[in-house]
């Protein structure tokens, strides 16, 4: 059953500060609760041991604390551990654990199901529900972290949105969450360590640049050539690639930080010389680096991994053209954890 009163989460330090001093009490008491909430994740007030017991009694009158739970936890044979997550309403979205020999890296959600409509992705299959809270975003974070001191001995070292949905489309919320995980009184995090990956709203990627914000970009391209991007990712049509590419540079301009273009190759898609050409095009007008993505077959005739020795003209051209590139092969298969196999499946 969903509970009548807010979430204690959805107020910021100041409005915190300003409740303790509504009902008679020090503002620093809100501190003292916000540290609680957020630095700490407890779950319940009665964990709030520096607060006296009237105050946690009032708290608890008047607020609750929403907050995930690990319904379902699995662990692929290569270490990645995939979580199906349920908030606070019984939906349910998934985040992974990605380890290798030098990180430990959370892929996180950021909507239930995701707006948009990229016809190889199996998240695309459910529709969009709803956006996702800071503090969901937050605490899969969080679970995630606990997860790689348990299985792994090692704390969380890097964070990358590209679990369940599209994060610009859930742009103010995905800044909190992020805020909360590299602010002193969160986790502290360093924002280097944060990539967001979206797959391409110009508008959206110019006003990150004019937030002046510190983490990472990443853009899934998967085809510099207009009418096969379309194809792939149907939502080009409105955000076509020039747009794109202006809106790259200008991020470029104002942040000097490189982006990173993931990219997948599908056999008889975007295996051929031109697209490979066109790739190279983009990438020199804007900085950046080119990720090239196994795929993930998600049951669907259409889309097949492309032969090997594809995937190496694209590593030689690029390569010879002094752009950047590096292969990721895909973790977590057995379990469905690997990019763009998130639906929910058990
Ligand atoms: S690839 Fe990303 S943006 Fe595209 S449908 Fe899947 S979750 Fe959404």
């Amino acid at each position: 059953m969903i509970s009548e009163k807010k979430d204690i989460r959805a107020l910021s330090k100041e409005q915190l500060r300003a409740f303790f001093v509504s009902i008679g009490e020090k503002p620093f008491r809100g501190s003292q609760v916000y540290e609680w909430l957020w630095n700490k994740s407890v779950h319940t007030f009665d964990e709030m041991t520096n607060i006296s017991k009237e105050i946690r009694q009032h708290l608890e009158e008047n607020f609750v604390i929403n907050h995930i739970e690990v319904d379902h936890f699995q662990k692929s044979e290569d270490g990645t551990i995939k979580n199906a997550v349920k908030l606070f309403d019984g939906l349910v979205v998934e985040s992974v654990l990605i380890p290798t020999s030098s990180r430990t890296t959370a892929c996180v959600s950021s909507q239930v199901g995701c707006s948009l409509d990229c016809a190889f992705c199996a998240t695309a299959r459910l529709k969009r529900m709803r956006n996702l809270n800071p503090d969901e975003i937050f605490d899969q974070v969080v679970a995630i972290d606990k997860e790689s001191r348990l299985y792994h001995d090692r704390p969380l070292s890097n964070i990358v949105f590209m679990g369940m949905g599209e994060p610009l489309m859930n742009y103010n919320n995905v800044l909190a969450a992020i805020d909360k995980i590299t602010s002193e009184d969160g986790l502290g995090m360093s924002p280097k360590r944060i990539t967001v990956s979206t797959s391409g709203i110009p508008k959206m990627i110019k006003k990150l640049a004019d937030d002046e914000v510190k983490f990472h970009l990443a853009v899934s391209l998967h085809s510099a050539i207009q009418e096969k991007r379309e194809q792939i990712m149907p939502f080009a049509k409105t955000f076509i690639l020039p747009d794109l590419k202006e809106a790259l540079q200008y991020w470029y301009q104002k942040t000097k930080r490189r982006i990173t273009f993931e990219y997948i190759v599908w056999k008889d898609i975007n295996d051929k010389w031109e697209d490979i050409q066109a790739l190279i095009d983009f990438a020199k007008a804007v900085p950046g680096k080119v990720n090239l993505i196994e795929y993930n077959p998600i049951g669907d005739d259409d889309f097949r991994q492309a032969d090997p020795e594809a995937i190496q003209d694209y590593i030689d051209a690029l390569e010879a053209e002094r752009i950047p590139v590096t292969v990721r092969r895909s973790r977590g298969k057995d379990i469905d954890a690997a990019c763009g196999q998130l639906a929910n499946k058990r």
